[in-house]
């Protein structure tokens, strides 16, 4: 049985005081239901993880970063590695999130190399795929997302891979207000839970939790959570505002 997972991604928004306060009213507002009936993490900007872990620590909130990068330490300026995010209480990082595939040009091979190292760190992955629009109206969603699934979990074991969740988050849905339907996203998740079986087998597939994003909102999360391969969402612009993330979180369970 998969545990419903809602993660938040506040991109680039909040400030220290702001982060922080969020952080205390989705922790006082989910006291009940964060940890055992539903997963929940946020991630919060770099410079605010130390400050919203802190904020977080008596709470089952979870806290994961956006990004990192694979190398474990060096001449890497401004990248943060493994180590250091762990060291300021993440548990998970986003890998290959659209808007680095898109905005800042990240491939699927820096990205494996990102979720590989996550892993060997001890943080975990969520391993963000999706097509564009108009790889959608070219009928071309299934291959975009095997593409992105087979590269991007390349050289990972079968018992490495339960370290990872997937998001899938077509592009065209993502801070757009545009959602894909239950239906258009009940089927790619179907797709990738198919494809995990034949990249390892039934059972690992049957327990990777594969969450929805794009345009979640209070009004749409328990319909897209109630198909059977949708085990979460990852919220972006709802994640800023507690009451609507929390009646995301409310709706996961
Ligand atoms: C995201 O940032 O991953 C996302 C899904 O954003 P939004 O919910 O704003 O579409």
């Amino acid at each position: 049985m998969r545990k419903p997972f809602v993660a938040g991604n506040w991109k680039m928004n909040t400030d220290s005081r702001s982060g922080v306060e969020l952080a205390e009213r989705i922790a006082s507002g989910s006291a009940q239901t964060a940890g055992q009936e539903v997963t929940v993490a946020v991630c919060p900007p770099f410079v605010y993880l130390q400050a919203v872990a802190k904020a977080l620590s008596a709470s089952s909130i979870a806290v994961g970063a956006q990004d990192i990068y694979f190398e474990p330490k060096g001449a890497f300026t401004g990248e943060i590695s493994t180590s250091m995010l762990k060291d300021v209480g993440c548990c998970y990082c986003l890998c290959g999130h659209s808007e680095r595939r898109h905005v800042l040009g990240e491939s699927d091979e820096l990205i494996n190399k990102k979720v590989t190292a996550a892993i060997a760190g001890g943080l975990l992955p969520i391993l963000c795929v999706g097509e564009l629009l108009e790889e959608r109206e070219a009928s071309q969603t299934n291959e975009v997302v095997t593409r992105q699934v087979k590269e991007g979990l390349a050289g990972l074991s079968a018992e490495k891979i339960p370290a990872v969740t997937i998001a899938y988050e077509p592009v065209w849905a993502i801070g757009t207000g545009l959602t894909a339907t239950p239906q258009q996203a009940q089927e790619v998740h179907d797709f990738i839970r198919k494809l995990l079986a034949e990249m390892y087998d039934e059972e690992i597939a049957g327990e990777i939790r594969i969450l929805y994003g794009g345009s979640v909102k209070p009004g749409n999360a328990a319909d897209l959570m109630g198909r059977q391969d949708i085990d979460g969402s990852l919220v972006g612009g709802a994640s800023l505002k507690a009451d609507d993330f929390l009646a995301i979180i409310q709706a996961a369970v």
